[in-house]
């Protein structure tokens, strides 16, 4: 049997449901497909014991693109918004940022350097940005040799960016933190993340939209430098789809070996293999009956190891565990975060952490879940500052997702908006706006 769509999208991660809303909302004929048998990707939620588990992405910025992909649907965003949002501990102390002095009350506590960091912000919001080499940490120690202030660095570059401080170039990182959106509003959802996923998910099915689950996609069919379509494997049949436009949201490399090497041309593959850089971040979810932090939103530490920040869901969102426990995500980073680590101490050196922070953590917690993020279903698929464009050498293919966003962008704001932008291009396409669509 033969389908055809103005859209298929592979993939029904943050990117790829972004661009499949924005479609529906354009009135195309769109078909998402989904190898999981859930959506939501990386920004999805399981069951596990009575506990409602994150995998990925708990922090739910509000506002801007990502917020207008579901108003675009008139779904309402389903998030609880933590106040304050964000604090730090520092030597088991919590310091609110949101009161007071804020971040140069924070820094000026380590450093007699605080004003002239600030200062560099306000430097980066005029567009005076460091260049591309230099990293996080090599721009920070120019102003500053406090360890303290080094950690707290290196625990924002993990908890936003998922690497190491000299793994990020400082450019991407006072692009995020003084010109987008830095996580100054977010939420979680009551029912996990996965049902913010379900809500857009049902909103595009009630727009025409289909979207098939257990769904792989095996082959991208291309002719005269187009896409015609795919093949997808689905209840043990391998079933070929007509599309006038393709989305991939599995990420450049996969995106690649669907269509073939040869297909988008040797260039194409190059930069692929020499820009990209996925990184890996650890997440432990545990639970415990007595709350062990008092703060409702993120909390993001000091001096670690590899831990960076942790969250109490339960804080704003108690449906997310059984009555009568407080349920927490910590998240760590690998030393490397690009690259090879050994998981095994990686992940003892995480938990050492918490029992640092937390005397008598192994007594009082109940460990959900330990996962490593990386290879196939990393961190980030590439490190902000390090993503592809999401034009491929075929005029009616793009990729979104975690790997072409926008420079120093970050989390499902940024997929969000390379959704937007490849409906765009799809709508341009199919309208025949495009030189492309007049050749
Ligand atoms: C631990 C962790 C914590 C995070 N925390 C936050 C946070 O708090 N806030 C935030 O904003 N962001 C956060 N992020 C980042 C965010 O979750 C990711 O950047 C985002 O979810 C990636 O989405 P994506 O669009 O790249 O798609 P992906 O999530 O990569 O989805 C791709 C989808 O494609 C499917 N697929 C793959 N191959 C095929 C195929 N051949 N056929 C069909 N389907 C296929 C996959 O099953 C998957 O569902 C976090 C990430 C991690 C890992």
């Amino acid at each position: 049997m033969t389908m055809t769509y103005d859209a298929a999208i592979i993939g029904a991660g943050a990117g790829g449901l972004s661009a499949a809303a924005r479609l529906v909302a354009a009135g195309k004929k769109v078909l998402v497909l989904e190898a999981k048998d859930r959506v939501g990707g990386r920004a999805s939620s399981e069951q596990i014991d009575g506990f409602t588990v994150n995998i990925g992405a708990i922090a739910i910025e509000r506002g801007n693109v990502f917020e207008e992909t579901f108003t675009a649907l008139g779904v309402p965003l389903d998030v609880r918004e933590p106040d304050p949002p964000t604090v730090f501990r520092i030597d088991g102390k919590l310091i609110n940022v949101s009161t007071g002095g804020g971040w140069g009350m924070l820094l000026g506590t380590f450093t007699k350097q605080a004003a002239k960091i600030g200062a560099k912000f306000a430097d980066a919001r005029k567009g005076d940005l460091p260049e591309d080499a230099l990293t996080t940490a090599e721009w920070l120690a120019k102003y500053t040799k406090n360890e303290t202030v080094h950690a707290i660095f290196r625990n924002l570059c993990a908890a936003i960016f998922a690497v190491n401080s000299d793994e990020l170039p400082a450019r991407a990182f006072l692009t995020y933190f003084a010109l987008k959106g830095a996580f100054k509003r977010f939420g979680f959802c009551p029912r996990g993340t996965v049902g913010l996923w379900n809500d857009l998910a049902a909103a595009i099915v009630a727009r025409g939209g289909e979207i098939w689950t257990d769904a792989s996609v095996t082959a991208l069919r291309t002719e005269n430098g187009v896409v015609t379509g795919l093949d997808v494997h689905r209840q043990g049949e391998t079933q070929r789809i007509q599309a006038r436009t393709v989305i991939s949201n599995i990420g450049p490399h996969a995106t690649i070996a669907l269509a073939g090497e040869s297909v988008l041309g040797a260039e194409y593959v190059a930069q692929a293999r020499q820009t990209l850089r996925p990184s890996a971040n650890i997440v432990l979810n545990f639970a415990t009956q007595t709350r062990i932090v008092d703060a409702p939103g993120l909390v993001t530490f000091g001096r670690t190891r590899r831990l960076c920040n942790l969250g109490e869901l339960t804080a704003t969102c108690p449906e997310l565990a059984p009555p009568g426990w407080y349920l927490y995500v910590a998240y760590a980073v690998p030393r490397p975060a690009i690259g090879d680590f050994d998981e095994k101490a990686e992940i003892e050196a995480s938990l050492q952490d918490l029992r640092d922070e937390f005397p008598g953590f192994d007594q009082v917690a109940k460990i959900l879940s330990i996962r490593v993020m990386r290879g196939e279903w990393p961190a980030q698929r590439s490190v902000s500052g390090f993503d592809l464009p999401q034009d491929t050498p075929l005029a009616n293919l793009w990729n979104v997702g975690d790997a072409v966003k926008d420079y120093g962008d970050g989390g499902v704001q940024a997929c969000a908006l390379t959704g937007l932008l490849a409906s765009q291009k799809a709508v341009a396409f199919l309208d025949g706006t495009t030189e492309a669509a007049h050749g």
